[in-house]
């Protein structure tokens, strides 16, 4: 093949409808080749070989290959580490010009330096767009030209800003035929040839209702109904685009849903502003937590085994179908972090490996939330109280009753501790902790 060539480099953005980046390649006057990369780096380090994010990112790339082959084009997908597939595509193709859509996490923004520098040595340019926030990191910010720190102020800057110019679509579809033509369907890796088995999933549809968004606000919080939107995993990997959905929003008149989008937002910009919170507290007094650490109590919260109704429906939905209810993250996440003093690192990296749409800003966000130590902090000495939680959100217990059968049975743990002691200690261990700053 000699015919120059552009390539869109998808990544968490897999879709061909309204996507910045393939827009830009698709009008850069060149034949366009999409190329997708199964991480090696990212996959090999996966601990469990039945994952849903791999198998629905595989479902969605053989879908993305079945509309390219109807328009007699198709998609290099391949399983290596980037670089290297890189390497091996330079060799292959004549490529003149990359796009992509920018990825706001640590590894990503490292492997995408280190991709453009290896382009940038063949005179390559690799242009990367904004596409999976609707605000990028600097965009939304203090007079003094600062990042936020504090979410309400963020949010209000956010919606006074978002008009209709945000909200605009790209219109890929009317340049379909500028896609590469290729004689035959290109292949895709199987799971099994990059170790995994999977679990015959099936995932929650890409649309949200109207009605659904209009009753939002007063849905939202109750985990029994089918009240929230489920598409976390398709904004987490692009399948839908965040610009329709807002729109969306906006035009049924949810404010609620939206400001919804806007944590979304205000999370991958703290996570690109303070890298640090990956690895520590946002704010650094709360590293000096004399945490317990207890393991056998992180495995009966893991388990669903607290004997908290509402602890225990969560975690077990969690570990059923990889989605847990927005109000029961947040009891679960504080439980292990103040009534068990264990490090909200410990169950960041449980929901990290267990959820579908783990989204590295939004899960360190609501982890650092709940434990006190992030952006927008609740007062240390607010402990949530479970039982409590479950009276006003799950009151006729429903919810508990679909995850914990044997909840009011003589089968059902004891609580795993003391409400009132755990609160007492948790107030006194943050403020030795915070003492010693
Ligand atoms: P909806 O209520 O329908 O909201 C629509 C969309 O808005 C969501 O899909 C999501 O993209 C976004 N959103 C909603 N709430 C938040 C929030 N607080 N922060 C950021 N974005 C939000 N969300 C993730 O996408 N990935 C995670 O790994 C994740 N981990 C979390 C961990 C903890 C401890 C907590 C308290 C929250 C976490 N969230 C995470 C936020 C939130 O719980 C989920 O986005 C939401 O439950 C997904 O369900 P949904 O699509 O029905 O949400």
């Amino acid at each position: 093949m000699t015919q120059p060539l552009s390539v869109v480099w998808l990544r968490r953005d897999l879709r061909l409808h309204n996507n910045a980046a393939l827009y830009h390649a698709l009008t850069s006057g060149r034949p366009v080749l999409p190329v997708f990369i199964f991480d090696r780096t990212i996959l090999d380090a996966l601990d469990d070989r039945q994952d849903r994010r791999v198998e629905f990112i595989h479902q969605q790339i053989e879908e993305l290959q079945t509309q390219l082959a109807r328009m007699g084009s198709g998609m290099v997908v391949r399983y290596g580490t980037p670089l290297d597939v890189w390497q091996e595509l330079l060799q292959e193709y004549p490529i003149e010009e990359v796009f992509t859509n920018h990825d706001y996490e640590v590894y990503a923004k490292e492997r995408d330096a280190q991709v453009a520098g290896l382009l940038a040595e063949a005179g390559i340019p690799f242009t990367a767009s904004k596409d999976t926030a609707i605000f990028d990191h600097d965009e939304v910010l203090t007079g003094g030209q600062t990042p936020y720190t504090v979410f309400t102020p963020y949010s209000r800057r956010w919606h006074d800003k978002l008009n209709d110019f945000y909200l605009k679509s790209y219109p890929t579809e009317t340049y379909f035929h500028h896609f590469l033509k290729v004689p035959n369907r290109m292949p895709v890796p199987t799971l099994a040839q990059m170790n995994f088995a999977p679990l015959g999933e099936s995932f929650p549809a890409m649309t949200v209702s109207d009605s659904l968004l209009q009753h939002y606000k007063d849905t939202r919080d109750l985990p029994a109904k089918p009240g929230t939107s489920e598409l976390s995993i398709h904004l987490r990997f692009g399948t839908i685009s965040i610009r329709d959905l807002a729109r969306q929003a906006r035009e049924s008149g949810s404010a609620t849903f939206l400001n919804e989008l806007c944590w979304r937002d205000f999370y991958f910009q703290v996570l690109h502003h303070f890298p640090h919170v990956e690895k520590h507290s946002f704010r650094r007094e709360y590293d000096h937590i004399a945490w317990r650490n207890n393991e056998e109590e992180f495995d009966k919260w893991c388990r669903g085994e607290t004997g908290y109704p509402l602890v225990d429906a969560g975690m077990r939905q969690l570990n059923t179908i990889g989605w847990m209810h927005n109000r029961v993250r947040m009891v679960t996440a504080s439980f292990l972090c103040k009534h068990l003093l264990i490090d909200w690192r410990w169950g960041e990296a449980y929901f990290a490996r267990k959820l579908r749409d783990y989204d590295l800003s939004a899960n360190n966000g609501g982890w650092q939330w709940a434990a006190g130590s992030g952006t927008d902090a609740a007062p240390y000495f607010r402990v949530f109280n479970p039982t409590a939680q479950a009276e006003k959100f799950d009151p006729k217990g429903e919810y508990i009753r679909k995850w914990v059968p044997e909840f009011n049975s003589l089968r059902y743990a004891r609580p795993m501790v003391d409400h009132a002691m755990a609160r007492q200690r948790a107030i006194d261990t943050y403020k030795r902790g915070l003492k010693k700053e």
